[in-house]
């Protein structure tokens, strides 16, 4: 049985956490796809191309030394054959990622590539367009929606954990203009939609809001398998 789980919401609103710890209690995958747009805004950040034109960004993106491979249930990011992970989170990326995830040939690139991660597995996929593009056929998609406030806490808490310091306004700043550009772009933007699954996390534990995800996905799991005897 194949089973998507398609999450999708703001910057911060605790979709990482969510889907990891989802996919750990369910046994599946666990697809980051914000991951993925950050290794190739990383790699265009070393080229100075993050303003590139088309044309150039096309060239570059063929030859992308990038892999993405999934193991042991995990996204594993690789630039020349090194593993990123760090890198992926700095100040830096999370100023120009969503810039680039904007630019068509970029979604295109890697919306085909995360679709080939996900054949026939079962998996926990997180991001911006997951249920509207990626996998709109996914057996549940959630929509996470929390405070700006709340989601500003939790990033610089993260922040303060590698060390980087950052005041709670710079902070926002960078969250809420990630969040303009995500809801406003024209291609793939990040919207609830009407068959999505509506979780407000601003008050809840990561515990709870993985635990109210995994009831949903058994009771479609149910449904799913009750409908599939009936035929
Ligand atoms: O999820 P995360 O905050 O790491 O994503 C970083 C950025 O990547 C987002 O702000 C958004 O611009 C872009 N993104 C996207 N579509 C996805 C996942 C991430 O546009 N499916």
């Amino acid at each position: 049985m194949k089973f998507v789980v398609a999450i999708d919401g703001t910057a911060s609103s605790g979709k990482s956490s969510t889907a990891r710890l989802l996919a750990k209690k369910l046994g599946f995958s666990h697809l980051d796809t914000g991951a993925m747009y950050r290794a190739v805004t990383y790699l265009l950040l070393k080229r100075k191309a993050v303003e590139a034109d088309d044309k150039l960004l096309q060239e570059i993106l063929l030859q992308a030394p990038l892999d993405f491979i999934l193991k042991n249930k995990k996204l594993y990011v690789h630039l020349n054959g090194k593993l990123l992970k760090d890198e992926l989170r700095s100040p830096e990326v999370d100023k120009w990622v969503s810039p680039v995830a904007e630019k068509a040939i970029v979604r295109a690139f890697l919306v085909a590539k995360q679709r080939q991660l996900g054949r026939n597995r079962k998996l926990v996929c997180e991001g911006r367009d997951i249920g509207s593009v990626v996998f709109p056929d996914a057996g549940l998609k959630v929509f996470m929606a929390c405070s700006l406030d709340e989601r500003a806490r939790r990033r610089q808490k993260e922040l303060e954990e590698k060390e980087i310091s950052r005041t709670i306004d710079e902070v926002k700043a960078n969250l809420a203009r990630r969040d303009d550009i995500d809801s406003g772009r024209k291609i793939s933007p990040l919207v609830n939609t009407p068959d999505a699954f509506f979780l407000e996390t601003t008050k809840l534990t990561i515990d709870r809001q993985v635990d109210i995800i995994y009831q949903e996905v058994l009771t479609r799991i149910e449904r799913t398998e009750r409908q599939e005897g009936q035929k």
